[in-house]
């Protein structure tokens, strides 16, 4: 999976920023709040503009610009500290890769901004379609991840089967033009031994559902 992201460069965020840059956005924030002379009526004006700015660039940090949903760098702290969780906690954690079917031909059939379009749009149903305490991630391209806290392999199935359908359902249309979508997805649970594993896992079940036809959802086992 990690080949669409690399190979897809061009549709990385513009404004993503660097891993270090948030901290010294911080440390810039406390020094201009302690070392300018901000008159008094202006102070709290000055801070609520900051805060503002701040929040802005957490979420610009966080976010994937063209779905809204977190992005790849929030995914690799969040898998980790999830994976870690569960592991020393002993509850249940499944992982989906979703990816879509033929989407090379949707852009090359349709154009980019179909693509985009069907991006969107497949973004909002999973977002969703998952419970509030389970986190959902653009990984790259057309693929998305899915976290889901507290789920065994067993129970992901049931969310995961109601958006497969959902998305093979739904009317996209793009200039009056009816399109059809599937998605393929693969799952696999924290019984893995590490992180890569389970990341691993996850994607050699998604490979298998491709093989497998397409349009439907594989375990890891
Ligand atoms: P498969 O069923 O095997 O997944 O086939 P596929 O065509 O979906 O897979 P492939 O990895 O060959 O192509 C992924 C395509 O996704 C390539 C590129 O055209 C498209 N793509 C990736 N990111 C974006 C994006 O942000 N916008 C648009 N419009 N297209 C994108
Ligand atoms: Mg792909
Ligand atoms: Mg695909």
């Amino acid at each position: 999976m990690s080949g669409d992201f690399e190979d897809n460069i061009e549709y990385q965020n513009s404004f993503d920023i660097p891993d270090n840059l948030l901290d010294e956005i911080q440390k810039n924030i406390e020094e201009i709040i302690t070392n300018f002379p901000v008159p008094e009526d202006n102070k709290l004006d000055v801070i609520k503009k900051i805060n503002f700015m701040y929040s802005r660039t957490r979420y610009l940090s966080l976010t994937d610009a063209l779905t809204g949903l977190y992005n790849r760098r929030h995914f690799d702290n969040t898998v980790e500290r999830e994976f870690m969780r569960s592991k020393r906690y002993g509850g249940d954690l499944s992982l989906a890769i979703i990816d879509i079917d033929f989407f090379k031909k949707v852009n090359d059939t349709y154009g980019h901004l179909c693509g985009d379009y069907v991006l969107k749009e497949v973004a909002y149903l999973i977002m969703d379609n998952f419970r509030k305490t389970d986190f959902v991630f653009r990984y790259g391209g057309e693929e998305f991840v899915v976290i889901l806290t507290e789920t065994d392999i067993k129970s992901s199935q049931i969310p995961l089967e109601r958006l497969r359908k959902k998305i093979e359902e739904y009317p996209f249309v793009f200039n009056g033009k009816p399109l059809n979508v599937t998605i393929s997805t693969g799952v696999s649970s924290n019984n893995a031994e590490d992180m890569e594993t389970f990341l691993d896992n996850a994607d050699k079940a998604l490979y298998r559902a491709k093989q497998a036809g397409r349009n439907r959802i594989e375990i890891f086992e």
